[in-house]
C-alpha cells in the first residue's frame, strides 16, 4: 500500500485579459477589420519550414482543414452552446448534460474518515481519506488489477470482486469494523437519479459485463458490501470529471469547472439550478449544481460536420466504437497518436512522406515527444520514433520536421477544441473568476497543451478571468470528498 500526501498543485496559469498585447472587445470580436485578421491569425500554427519549399507548401495545403481559424472555432462554440442548452432542456442533443446532484463544493467543515472507489480509469483503486476541518490529514490508496475475464464477465461477478477489494483494503488498514461513508467513482455513461444512485447506460473502454445496463450500480455495490458484513454506506455515485471538479474546489474554492484530458475527455461545471430541468429529488435549497456535460460525444448527431476531415473519417473507421465519441476522437489521448499516423500515411500516399507508419505504433506520448523536440529545435528522438514506426524506410531530418509539424497541427487542434468548451462554460458562468481543475496524462505531460489552452481560452472568452490547475488524481480523492459533502449535508438536513 502506498501512503500519499495531498499534492497542492500550483496554479499552472493565469488568464490574460489582453492576448499577445492585442485588445479584443467583450464579445471576443476584434475592434477593426485589420484587427480581425490578426485575431484570426492568433489561432494558426506557425508555417512548416523546409528547404524544399514546394514540398512544404503541398503538405500545408494537404493539412489545411486541420488548421482551424478563429471564425471556425467561434462557430464550434456557438454549436456547443446550442447543444448544451438543448441538453439542459432535455431536447435532442449530442450533449447529455447530466445532473450529478452534487449541490455544493467543500466548505472546509468536512470531518471524518471516508472511502472511495475509482472504476473506469486505467487502474481500479480503493482509497481512504481522513479529514479534519476540511483538511486532508491522511490518505491511503491501493490499486487492484481487474482481469479481462472479470471485465467481460457478468456484472454480478465484477461487483462481488469490487466488494472483495474493499474488504481486503479495510482489513489491511485494521478498520474492518469501522463505519464509513463511501464515494463511488464510476466513469461510464450513467443516468443519475440522485447523488447516490444511477444506472449504467452502456459500458465503454475495456469493460463489457453482462446484465448491468439499466441497473443501479450504487445499490448493487451497497448490497455486495452488506453481504460481507461491512458497515459502509455508498453515499455518492459520480464520474471522474465530477470528482476532479470537487477535488479542485477543495484546493481552491474558485474552481468551478472540472475537465478530464486523458484517455478520454469530458467536462463538468457548476450550473445555476434554474437552468437545469431534470430533477428527481427535492432541491429547494440548492442554488448551483454540478452538471456533467459528457462532451466526448459532442457531434455524434452530425452537428460538427463542418470540421470533419477525411483523416477523422479514417480514425473513426479504425476505432472500436464507430460513429460515436466524435469529439473525443479529435482531442483525447487515445486518438492523437492515431491521428498523426493517419496524416503521415496520407502524406505517404501522395509521395510527400517516405513511408507509412505501422498502425497502432505511434502513441500520444510520442506526439508529446515530437512536440518537446520541436520546441527545442531537435530531431534525434523524432527520427528514432519514426524508425520504429516506419521500419527500414530511409528517413532524414526533413521527414522528422514534417512529422513534428503534423504532431503540432494535431495537438493544436485538440487544444483549440477543448478550449472552445471551457471558454463557453466560462462565459455562461458569469463568475468574477473561475478555476478550471484538469486531470489526465495528456494535460499533464504534453509540453504545449497547457500553454495552448491558456492562449485559446483567453482568446475565446475575453474578459472572463480564469486559471488552469492540474488536479492530479482528482477522480479518487474527489469522490471521497463528495462523500464528505454528502455526509455533511445529510447531517444538516431538517
Ligand atoms: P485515464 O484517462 O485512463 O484515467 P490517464 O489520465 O493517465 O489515464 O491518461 C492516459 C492517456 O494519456 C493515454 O491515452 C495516453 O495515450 C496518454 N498519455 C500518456 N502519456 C502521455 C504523454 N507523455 N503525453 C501525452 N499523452 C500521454
Ligand atoms: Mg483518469
Amino acid at each position: 500500500m502506498s501512503a500519499a500526501v495531498e499534492s497542492h498543485q500550483p496554479r499552472v496559469g493565469l488568464e490574460e485579459t489582453r492576448v499577445n498585447g492585442h485588445q479584443v472587445n467583450g464579445n471576443g470580436h476584434p475592434e477593426t477589420n485589420g484587427d480581425a485578421q490578426r485575431w484570426e491569425d492568433l489561432f494558426l500554427p506557425p508555417p512548416l519550414r523546409l528547404d524544399d519549399k514546394i514540398r512544404a507548401q503541398k503538405i500545408e495545403a494537404r493539412l489545411s482543414k486541420l488548421r482551424l481559424c478563429g471564425a471556425t472555432l467561434r462557430r464550434v462554440a456557438q454549436v456547443f452552446e446550442e447543444e448544451l442548452e438543448a441538453g439542459l432542456r432535455q431536447l435532442p442533443s449530442s450533449l447529455q448534460m447530466e445532473n450529478t446532484y452534487v449541490p455544493e463544493m467543500p466548505d472546509g467543515t468536512e470531518e471524518g474518515v471516508f472511502l472511495a472507489l475509482d472504476l473506469g480509469g486505467t487502474n481500479f483503486r480503493v482509497m481512504f481519506i481522513e479529514l479534519e476541518n476540511g483538511n486532508l490529514v491522511r490518505q491511503d490508496v491501493k490499486q487492484y488489477h481487474i482481469h479481462e475475464a472479470l471485465r467481460l464477465g457478468t456484472g454480478e461477478d465484477l461487483f462481488n470482486f469490487l466488494a472483495d477489494c474493499v474488504q481486503d483494503f479495510v482489513i489491511s488498514l485494521g478498520m474492518e469494523n469501522a463505519a464509513f461513508s463511501l464515494g463511488f467513482t464510476f466513469s461510464f455513461p450513467m443516468k443519475q437519479h440522485s447523488i447516490s444512485s444511477g444506472e449504467l447506460i452502456t459500458w465503454t473502454k475495456s469493460f463489457n459485463c453482462s446484465g448491468l445496463e439499466g441497473v443501479d450500480v450504487a445499490a448493487l455495490l451497497q448490497r455486495c458490501l452488506r453481504e460481507r458484513g461491512l458497515d459502509i454506506t455508498v453515499r455518492v455515485l459520480l464520474n471522474d470529471t465530477t470528482g476532479t471538479l470537487v477535488a479542485g474546489a477543495h484546493i481552491d474554492p474558485e474552481v468551478g469547472i472540472g475537465v478530464i484530458l486523458g484517455t478520454g475527455s469530458n467536462g463538468c461545471y457548476m450550473e445555476k439550478v434554474s437552468r437545469v430541468q431534470h430533477w428527481e429529488v427535492a432541491h429547494e435549497r440548492v442554488r448551483d449544481v454540478a452538471v456533467d456535460v459528457e462532451w466526448g460525444a459532442f457531434g455524434d448527431n452530425g452537428c460538427l460536420h463542418f470540421i470533419r476531415t477525411e483523416i477523422d473519417e479514417e480514425v473513426d473507421a479504425r476505432s472500436l466504437l464507430q460513429r460515436s465519441f466524435t469529439f473525443e476522437k479529435y482531442i483525447s489521448g487515445k486518438y492523437l497518436g492515431e491521428l498523426v499516423t493517419v496524416v503521415l500515411a496520407t502524406l505517404a500516399r501522395d509521395g510527400l512522406f517516405p513511408a507509412t507508419p505501422k498502425p497502432g505504433f505511434l502513441q500520444t506520448s510520442h506526439v508529446s515527444q515530437m512536440e518537446a523536440e520541436n520546441c527545442e529545435g531537435e530531431v534525434k528522438q523524432t527520427l528514432e520514433v519514426l524508425r520504429g514506426a516506419c521500419g527500414a524506410a530511409p528517413l532524414g531530418v526533413s521527414d522528422a520536421l514534417v512529422a513534428q509539424y503534423v504532431a503540432h497541427v494535431i495537438s493544436n487542434r485538440a487544444a483549440q477544441l477543448v478550449s472552445v468548451c471551457i471558454a463557453t462554460l466560462l462565459r455562461r458562468m458569469e463568475r468574477p473568476r473561475v478555476g478550471v481543475a484538469v486531470d489526465g496524462s495528456l494535460f499533464k505531460h504534453h509540453p504545449r497543451m497547457q500553454e495552448h489552452m491558456r492562449t485559446y481560452i483567453s482568446l475565446l472568452a475575453p474578459g472572463r478571468p480564469f486559471f488552469l490547475m492540474g488536479a492530479e488524481d482528482g477522480s479518487g480523492k474527489g469522490s471521497a470528498l463528495t462523500a464528505a459533502i454528502a455526509a455533511r449535508l445529510a447531517k444538516g438536513a431538517p
